[in-house]
C-alpha cells in the first residue's frame, strides 16, 4: 500500500516512510491511497483485540518493511484491556468504550505505543527524535511509550498553564531520553511550532525527526482497530449497525470512525462532540470552515481550534449532512458528570462527559432504536479536581496512575519561536549529560 499527501505535491510514500516523516513534505497529511475494504467475513470480534487487529490492519502494512512484525506490534501495544460498558442499566443502548486503562490513564497511550513499537524496528540507523506538542494528554502517552527506549527519544512541547496538574506531571517525569518543554503559549502556538520544525529540512535530518502528534497517520491505526472490534461486536449481537459518540478534537477518533465506515465496517449514525471549540461546530452548521484561536475548557485535550486532521475529513470527502456535531460548554460537562453520577454511580472524565451530553440530546427514538458506543477517552482520576467536588466523592487512581506520582519531574521552558525549539533539540541530544531534577 502507497500513502499519499491529502495536498497532492508530495511524492507517494511507504507505510514506514509516512510513519516516520509524520506529516508530507508538502505540509498535508498522509492518507492511504486506495482505502481497503474491510473482508467482514474475515474479522472475528470474539478474536482477542491483538490478533483482531492484525487482521484487520494487513493491508495497510503490505509490502512495507513493517509487515512481517504487525502481529508483534499489535500484541505489544493492545497488552491492556479496552472494555465496552454499560454506565447506566436503565439506558442499556448506550455502551462507553473505555480507553482509559493504560500506563497513563488516556486513550492515547494504544497510538504512541503502537507508534513506539514500529518506530523501534524502524531506528536502524541510530536514534529518532519523536517530536510532539499536547494539549494535555498526548505528551503523557508518548513520553511514558518513550521510556527507557534506546533507539527513541522525545521531545515533547505543552502550553504553559494550560494542563492539569496531574498531566504536567505525567509530561515531565520520563527519563533521559524524554524531554518535556514548557512553551509560552496556547496549544495551537506548540502546534505551529512542531509543523514549522517539520517543515525545515535541515532540523529533520540532523535529528531525524519524527512525529507522534494525531497527524502520523500510525497513531490512527489502532484507534481504527479498536473503533472496528467494538462495532462489529455490537453489530453481531444486535444485527444493527451501532451509532458513535466521539470526543473531538483534533479528529484523530473522529477521523478512524468515518474511515471505519468509508471501509465498509458496520458502523451507524456518527456525532462529533465537541468543548466549546467551535470550529466544527461552525463548519458543520454553516458550510464553512474556518479555524480559530482555541479557548480553554475543562475538557482541556480538546482545546483545539484547528483540528490537525480536519485535512483528513475533507480528503475522505466527508459532508457535513454525514454526521451531526454537538458543541458542549463547561457548565453543560458540569451538569452532565454530576448528573450521570447520581443516575447510574458512573464517573466520566469531563471529555467523556461531552458525549453523554450528546447523546441525551439525540431524539429519543433515535437513541433507543440501536446501540451506541460513546468513546471514554481518559480515566476520571486525571481529572480529580474538577471531578470530586461534583460528585462528592473521592476517585481511586488505578495503580499505573499512582505510581507516576512517585515520578520525580524535569522540564525545559521556552518562547514559541522555533530558533528557540531548535536549540533545545540541540541541548536535549546532549540530555544525557543534563538531566537534572527539579
Ligand atoms: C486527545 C483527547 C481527545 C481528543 O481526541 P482527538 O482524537 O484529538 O479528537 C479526547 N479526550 C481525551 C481524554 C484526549 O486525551
Amino acid at each position: 500500500m502507497k500513502f499519499v499527501s491529502t495536498r497532492g505535491q508530495s511524492p507517494a510514500a511507504t507505510l514506514s516512510e509516512a510513519l516516520l516523516s509524520g506529516a508530507a513534505p508538502d505540509g498535508g497529511l498522509y492518507m492511504p491511497e486506495v482505502l481497503p475494504k474491510a473482508e467482514l467475513d474475515l474479522l472475528n470480534p470474539d478474536e482477542p483485540l491483538a490478533e483482531f487487529a492484525a487482521r484487520l490492519l494487513r493491508p495497510f502494512f503490505a509490502g512495507d518493511e513493517l509487515e512481517p512484525h504487525l502481529r508483534s506490534i499489535c500484541e505489544q501495544s493492545f497488552d491492556f484491556p479496552i472494555n465496552l460498558v454499560v454506565p447506566n442499566l436503565a439506558k442499556p443502548q448506550f455502551h462507553a468504550l473505555e480507553l482509559f486503562n493504560g500506563p497513563t490513564g488516556a486513550f492515547k497511550d494504544f497510538g504512541a505505543r503502537f507508534l513506539m513499537n514500529c518506530f523501534e524496528r524502524l531506528a536502524g540507523r541510530g536514534p529518532l527524535t519523536v517530536l510532539v506538542a499536547t494539549s494535555g494528554d498526548t505528551g503523557g502517552a508518548v513520553g511514558c511509550a518513550a521510556d527507557g527506549r534506546k533507539s527513541v527519544r522525545t521531545v515533547i512541547l505543552f502550553p504553559k498553564g494550560r494542563v492539569s496538574a496531574f498531566q504536567e506531571h505525567q509530561l515531565t517525569c520520563w527519563g533521559e531520553n524524554v524531554t518535556a518543554i514548557e512553551i509560552e503559549g496556547d496549544f495551537d502556538d506548540c502546534q505551529r511550532l512542531v509543523k514549522a520544525a517539520f517543515c525545515n529540512p535541515a532540523l529533520c535530518a540532523e535529528h531525524r525527526l519524527t512525529s507522534a502528534n494525531s497527524i502520523n497517520f500510525g497513531r490512527l491505526l489502532p484507534q481504527l482497530a479498536y473503533v472496528a472490534h467494538a462495532a462489529l461486536a455490537r453489530f453481531k449481537a444486535t444485527g444493527m449497525k451501532p451509532g458513535f459518540v466521539v470526543p473531538s478534537g483534533n479528529l484523530g477518533h473522529g477521523f478512524a470512525v468515518l474511515m471505519a465506515k468509508a471501509m465498509g465496517l458496520p458502523i451507524g449514525p456518527i456525532v462529533l462532540a465537541t468543548n466549546a471549540n467551535k470550529t466544527l461546530k461552525d463548519w458543520h452548521d454553516k458550510g464553512r470552515y474556518q479555524p480559530r484561536a482555541s479557548v480553554q475548557t475543562l475538557a482541556n485535550a480538546m482545546d483545539v481550534g484547528n483540528p490537525s486532521n480536519f485535512e483528513r475529513l475533507s480528503a475522505l470527502g466527508v459532508q457535513p449532512s454525514e454526521l451531526r456535531v454537538e458543541l458542549v460548554t463547561d457548565g453543560q460537562i458540569r451538569t452532565r458528570i454530576k448528573a450521570v453520577y447520581e443516575t447510574s454511580g458512573y464517573v466520566a472524565c469531563p471529555h467523556t462527559a461531552t458525549t453523554f451530553e450528546a447523546w441525551w440530546r439525540l431524539p429519543k427514538d433515535e437513541r433507543s432504536d440501536r446501540d451506541w458506543i460513546a468513546l471514554a477517552t481518559a480515566h476520571p482520576y486525571k481529572f480529580a479536581d474538577m471531578v470530586e467536588p461534583l460528585i462528592g466523592r473521592e476517585i481511586e487512581p488505578t495503580a499505573a496512575l499512582a505510581s507516576i506520582l512517585n515520578r520525580r519531574t524535569y522540564k525545559v521552558r521556552s518562547a514559541p519561536e522555533l530558533d528557540d525549539l531548535a536549540q533545545v533539540l540541540e541541548g536535549s541530544a546532549l540530555m544525557g549529560q543534563r538531566h537534572c531534577a527539579m
